[in-house]
């Protein structure tokens, strides 16, 4: 290690709070130091190479280099490096974008508000659900509903809305007004003998009984994202979507599908909504919308919403929200040139295509004594680790068998993520044929490497 790298590594560990860390693993040990990046792989300062197994956090579409988009932001920045968006003040890339992601949008969408993170755009919805129902005078309309261990940001809204204990407890969260629906994970909680399509029903009338309970009156929206990712990369089981969208449609309950993982081609198509047939009334998504080469998210919405709030603006004068860096000029400049990209070269079509191969050897692995299920959709692929694949008996959470999984995958160049014992491998989308063949044999030898100190 250099001097320099030990420095920064000094000056880490003593300043640097980190987010979602051990901190005491952090007090200790200090941080792995990424110095660089280049196509699917970073390089860490001890000279390792790792591939990304895991996209950043989902975000890393088109991988660690890319001129085009580093061009397109210092284009910007040496033409307007901000301009502010409050006040009726505009700049021609914001507006492209708002048009042209309106356009793409699953639903009708016709409005969009381009802000910085997947929790700011989420957070926004929930503001403006309860800012439009005050103008259609149902002001007692203000609970969300989300999914246990869904997950939609970390303000103190999202943080609520999410169904993830460790953001909940010692925060006081969450805030009353949202609740949560069960988790659709079939193998985990089917009863002996139900079928998907039964245990779908079963979830749709528990969601339905939810609503029933507080009152449908008081529902604003339903969040959720179209297959769960923070909670452990899982697939909804068959049926799920049709029969909550009925349940949604009966009490006439806002639908907002938070794309901000799916979007633009994770799923091998441009959203998950269409995956999965989803027909949202608000839409939000993020990370791969400027290839997370520049913080930029998007909440759309439909006229009707913007009606609403068109309302109360009169009778405020304003519309009372805004963040200093919403419609940033050089996100906006970054998102634009991501869109294009992905255009030119078909990244849907290619996701289509290496998926075959991918899917294929993580369905492989189901084989492993470690794995009880493996479920997956274009380069998105979750795997169960359970102690018992049969009777379905997890391991004490206290051996922390996914975390060793993942750190093995690390010592063998791998990133992975464990959520509990989950496993969520989901590459960055510009993955090759030949790397999915590294990283899957890397990921099956840190599965045998679990296997020997757990067996
Ligand atoms: N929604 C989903 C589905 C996410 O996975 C995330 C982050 O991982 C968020 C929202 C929050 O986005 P951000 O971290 O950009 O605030």
């Amino acid at each position: 290690m250099n001097v320099d790298a030990t420095h920064t590594i000094a000056l880490d560990k003593a300043h640097h709070v980190h987010p979602q860390s051990n901190l005491r693993q952090h007090a200790e040990n200090g941080p792995t130091m990424i110095t660089h990046g280049k196509g699917v792989y970073v390089y860490d300062d001890q000279g390792n190479e790792i591939m990304d197994g895991f996209s950043g956090l989902g975000c890393m579409s088109l991988g660690y280099h890319n001129e085009r988009l580093a061009n397109a932001a210092v284009r910007q920045m040496n033409t307007l490096p901000f301009a502010p968006t409050f006040y009726n003040r505009s700049h021609p890339r914001v507006a492209e974008l708002c048009g042209r992601l309106t356009k793409l949008a699953p639903g009708d969408m016709t409005r969009a508000l381009i802000q910085c993170s997947g929790s700011e755009a989420n957070d926004t919805a929930i503001k403006l659900l309860w800012y439009t129902n005050t103008a259609k005078g149902q002001p007692e309309r203000r609970k969300v509903i989300g999914r246990i261990r869904g997950y939609h940001g970390n303000t103190v809204a999202t943080a609520s809305l999410s169904g993830q204990p460790h953001m909940h407890a010692k925060f006081g969260l969450p805030l009353p007004e949202f609740k949560h629906t069960e988790l659709p994970n079939y193998y985990r909680f089917h009863i002996d003998g139900e079928t998907e399509e039964e245990f779908s029903a079963r979830m749709a009338k528990s969601f339905e009984d939810l609503i029933l309970a507080e009152g449908p009156d008081t529902i604003a929206a339903f969040f959720a994202e179209p297959a769960i990712s923070g909670g452990g990369a899982l697939m909804p089981p068959k049926g799920y979507w049709e029969e909550m969208q009925a349940v949604i449609r009966k009490y006439n309950i806002t639908f907002l599908v938070d794309e901000v993982v799916t979007g633009f081609g994770r799923t091998g198509n441009r959203w998950g909504s269409e995956t999965w047939n989803l027909k949202p009334d608000m839409v939000t998504c993020a990370k791969a919308l400027s290839a997370a080469f520049f913080p930029v998210s998007a909440l759309m919405f439909r006229d009707d919403f913007y009606a609403d709030m068109m309302k109360n603006s009169d009778e405020m004068g304003t519309f009372g929200h805004g963040y200093t860096y919403a419609g940033h000029p050089v996100g906006a400049a970054v998102s634009l040139e991501a869109l294009d990209i992905y255009d030119e070269i078909d990244l849907v079509g290619h996701v289509r295509k290496v998926s075959k191969g991918f899917l294929e050897k993580c369905y492989a692995m189901q084989d492993h004594p470690l794995v009880a299920e493996v479920r997956g959709v274009g380069l998105f692929c979750g795997f169960e680790l359970m102690k018992d694949v049969k009777t379905r008996e997890p391991f004490d959470p206290s051996w922390k068998v996914g975390e060793l999984v993942q750190n093995f995958a690390h010592d063998r160049g791998l990133y992975l993520r464990a959520i509990g014992d989950r496993m969520s491998f989901m590459p960055p989308l510009i993955i090759n044929d030949d790397e999915i063949e590294i990283a899957t044999e890397r990921f099956k030898g840190a599965l045998d490497d679990a296997w020997a100190v757990v067996r």
